[in-house]
């Protein structure tokens, strides 16, 4: 640290310093110290905030998440900055077209790159670096993206637009000089209207900093012809300006409903285990009303001056949520996930650390520098995507935020309906509180639900294509009730494989051991891990029959169907496939709420939280894939999407009904569905993970050993296997094939730790898999292997 630059730096900082011979990034200052390091070092070339970027608890979380999932403080920072916030040499920077020409507000530096940028339209940092020929260039490139001059390509890429108003301000020499404006006044003497915009401008301007050009036209109360008369006459300029998306914290736009008798018991539970510092599990069925409670919570918190995080799992859907938050706190609800842009989320970023109150975000949230927050709400917390899974870290939102929690001493409220085996143990064993709400909103019942026998149905020919005669049945009832109903499959596409009948060759991806998906809209056959498609075969390459089949059946086979077997129904699907932009999916669910559509047919999209008031009937197509795929929380997981999607049916006005069809459709979790028994099920559940060593009894790291050559991936898992069963034991299971050997080219080999809840032998493990992974690299050959740690795999 030079000198020179003592004096500004401090923990939580932005710094630029040098990397190799000639790159460039900016780094965090993470600690101050005086240890000579045992490598030689180079200098901070400059120091890019005034104030730190970054609380001390904030870096504490990043300590907490690399150590916790095994992974590098610098993949978490990548995870918890905003690109904004990130800048290196390659960083491409583009002129922003909304600023205009006018650079007169830039100093001399600042003007020089704008200047160039505007010529080119597109440079790097390292060229704005050349612009300026001089050594530290990130202070300069820094201020004029605050000016709003510059945006970073990667927005760009996120189609981003930053929101820009026109304002006006008077022009040289009126601007320094006011005075002079008299004047002009007298000039303006016969020109009424020009003289209201003065006057109007002038009374404003005392009040405000910034006048808008509507705000202004509108105050006057003339047209914009005569404004621009004012700019012709140079008095007044028209600029562009950068603004803020997060409105003021208005007024609840609406009073709230009382409190049902539930509600009001549930909310003084929840305070009382607030009061024992104890993190608190709501397990409330469909529609027992959980969002009111949680919105007495946060009301609670806001008046006290604190801040609320809220966080759900898949932020797409977060539609209806919003809306029904904007309803009880008004407009300054912060929005933040991964679909926003990125000026924005430097907005929302700048807001948790000032006036922000409410903060509905992803995972990513988590991250947000908060100055006092006070009340965690982790919603659908059984939820698996609250886990990254790629890239490192490796995080599990929900177990994150009870970390948080401790750090900001705030309180931390899990919410759910099916409650993940994980909370419900530590709720039934007093590590956290249970809140019960058993009862739905307004006395409604939960659906009625039934499954239909597959075998039999296919015995006695009932089959209308996918559809078993009692589901169409009541499909067509339901139609001509003029209700809605909602079909489940967890797949899309048309159908999974394309299969010959002969020989039973079937389409596998080249690049990855999977079979190809038949996908009929585009009539391509794609793979859902790498992206990779080709047309369709008419003939089987291995044996030249022509008898290739689809085999099994996606979301929009099902489409396809209903159109044959009720051909005047409007049917919407909703899958990764029809919902890639927000947009599409906020008009689709739009649709669907306004009766615009009959049935809506989804993936597990569909399962999350929605609320529609007149879904009479749902329909789940093959639950047989659910309850027998091979992984240890598969149970779990189909007890809770079933009964999440069941869930959706007759919420408002009427019981709903419930259809499953099943090949096993006696099996136990089948039954614990229909009637209702998450208790039952969670029971039968620990029973058999307690048996098999699985979680919560034990914790589980898996590691997937990756290259591109199989030998070398089979050698170097035979090697790591090898070196933590030294010291680990029979707690090491593997290496094995997993179910998909090969993704995009690389082979793998995984292992799995199963690990005693001890709070020595963790750590010891954590780092002995840390130890191991830098000796196995070192080896000769094996410096590209990869080694993927997942702690605590979903
Ligand atoms: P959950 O999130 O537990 O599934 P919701 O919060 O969606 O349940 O509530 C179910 C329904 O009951 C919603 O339509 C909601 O508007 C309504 N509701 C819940 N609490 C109240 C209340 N206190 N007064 C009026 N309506 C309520
Ligand atoms: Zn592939
Ligand atoms: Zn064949």
């Amino acid at each position: 640290m030079p000198e020179s630059l003592a004096q500004l730096v401090q923990t939580g900082l932005r710094v630029e310093v040098p990397f190799g011979k000639n790159k460039h990034y900016s780094g965090i200052v993470e600690r101050l110290h005086r240890e000579t390091p045992p490598y030689p070092v180079k200098p901070v070339l400059a120091v890019l905030d005034q104030i730190s970027i970054l609380s001390p608890k904030q870096l504490q979380l990043w300590d907490w998440i690399a150590d916790y999932y095994c992974c590098t403080l610098g993949e978490v920072m990548q995870a918890a900055m905003p690109s904004h916030l990130k800048l290196s040499s390659e960083t491409r920077l583009v002129f922003n077209e909304e600023y205009g020409d006018n650079f007169s507000a830039l100093d001399a530096e600042e003007y020089l790159i704008a200047e160039g940028l505007l010529l080119r339209k597109e440079i790097t940092v390292d060229d704005a670096r050349l612009i300026l020929n001089k050594k530290t260039i990130f202070p300069v490139v820094q201020r004029l993206l605050n000016h709003g001059v510059l945006l970073l390509r990667e927005e760009l890429q996120e189609r981003f637009r930053p929101k820009m108003v026109s304002a006006v301000r008077l022009a040289a020499p009126y601007n320094e000089q006011p005075e002079l404006l008299r004047e002009v006044m007298e000039q303006l003497a016969k020109k009424e209207r020009q003289l209201e915009i003065l006057m109007a401008y002038l009374a404003l301007s005392k009040r405000q900093p910034l006048v808008l050009k509507q705000e202004l036209l509108q105050k006057a109360d003339v047209t914009e012809a005569s404004l621009k008369t004012l700019v012709k006459k140079e008095i007044f300029e028209i600029y562009a300006k950068p603004v803020s998306r997060l409105g003021g914290f208005e007024d609840a736009i609406s009073d709230l409903d009382a409190l049902s008798a539930q509600q009001t018991r549930a909310l003084e539970e929840i305070r009382s285990a607030f009061a024992e510092k104890k993190p608190t599990l709501l397990f409330g069925v469909t529609g027992s009303g959980k969002t009111r409670v949680y919105i007495e919570l946060i009301r609670e918190v806001i008046q006290r001056g604190g801040q609320a995080l809220y966080l759900l799992p898949e932020i797409a859907l977060t539609g209806q949520i919003t809306q029904r938050l904007q309803k009880a706190f008004g407009g300054g609800l912060a929005v933040y996930h991964s679909k926003i842009g990125t000026n924005e989320r430097v907005e929302v970023w700048k807001a948790a650390s000032g006036e922000g109150k409410l903060f509905l975000a992803a995972r990513s949230g988590l991250f947000l520098p908060f100055r006092n927050l006070q009340l965690l709400i982790v919603d659908e917390e059984h939820d698996s995507s609250f886990k990254q899974y790629d890239p490192a870290p490796r995080y599990h939102a929900r177990d994150t935020a009870v970390y948080l929690s401790q750090l900001h001493q705030a309180p931390v409220l899990l919410g759910t309906a099916t409650p993940s085996i994980e909370s419900w143990y530590n709720a039934t064993t007093g590590k956290y509180a249970l809140v019960e709400m058993p009862e739905r909103f307004g006395g409604m019942e939960m659906p009625e639900i039934d499954t239909i026998d597959l075998k039999t149905q296919l015995k006695t020919r009932q089959m209308h294509g996918i559809f078993a005669a009692p589901l169409l049945d009541t499909l067509k009832e339901t139609l001509a009730r003029k209700e809605q109903a909602i079909l489940f499959q967890n797949r899309r596409g048309f159908a999974p494989m394309l299969e010959c009948q002969v020989c039973g060759w079937n389409a596998m991806c080249k690049n990855c051991d999977v079979s190809l998906t038949y996908h009929k809209g585009v009539n391509k056959l794609r793979c859902h891990y790498c992206g990779y498609q080709q047309d369709p075969l008419t003939a089987c390459p291995a044996c030249g029959s022509g008898k290739i089949g689809l085999k099994g059946f996606g979301t929009e086979k099902i489409e396809d169907e209903i159109k044959l077997f009720l051909p005047e129904a409007r049917i919407g699907r909703m899958d990764l496939d029809t919902a890639g932009a927000k947009s599409t999916l906020a008009a689709l669910l739009n649709d669907f709420e306004e009766r615009r559509l009959d049935i809506l047919v989804g993936t597990q999209m569909v399962t999350k939280g929605l609320d529609f008031d007149n879904v009479a009937v749902v329909g789940v197509l093959g639950a047989d894939q659910l309850t027998k795929f091979p992984d240890f929380r598969a149970g779990e997981r189909a007890f809770q999407l079933l009964t999440q999607v069941a869930g959706r049916a007759g919420r408002k006005h009427k019981r709903g009904r419930v259809l499953i069809q099943a090949f096993d459709h006696k099996h136990p979790v089948l039954l614990e569905v229909l009637s209702n028994d998450f208790r039952g099920f969670a029971t039968r559940e620990l029973r058999e993970r307690r048996q098999f060593n699985y979680p919560p009894f034990q914790r589980l790291i898996h590691l997937s050993v990756r290259h591109k050559d199989p030998k070398i991936t089979h050698a170097a898992a035979a090697f790591l296997g090898k070196a933590l069963r030294r010291r680990l034991g029979d707690r090491v299971l593997g290496p094995v094939l997993p179910q998909i050997p090969r993704i995009r080219n690389y082979f793998a080999q995984d292992i799995l730790l199963k690990l005693e809840k001890s709070v020595t032998l963790i750590p010891a493990a954590k780092q002995l898999i840390r130890e191991q992974t830098e000796v196995l690299l070192g080896q000769q050959g094996w410096s590209q292997v990869q080694v993927v740690v997942d702690v605590d795999p979903m």
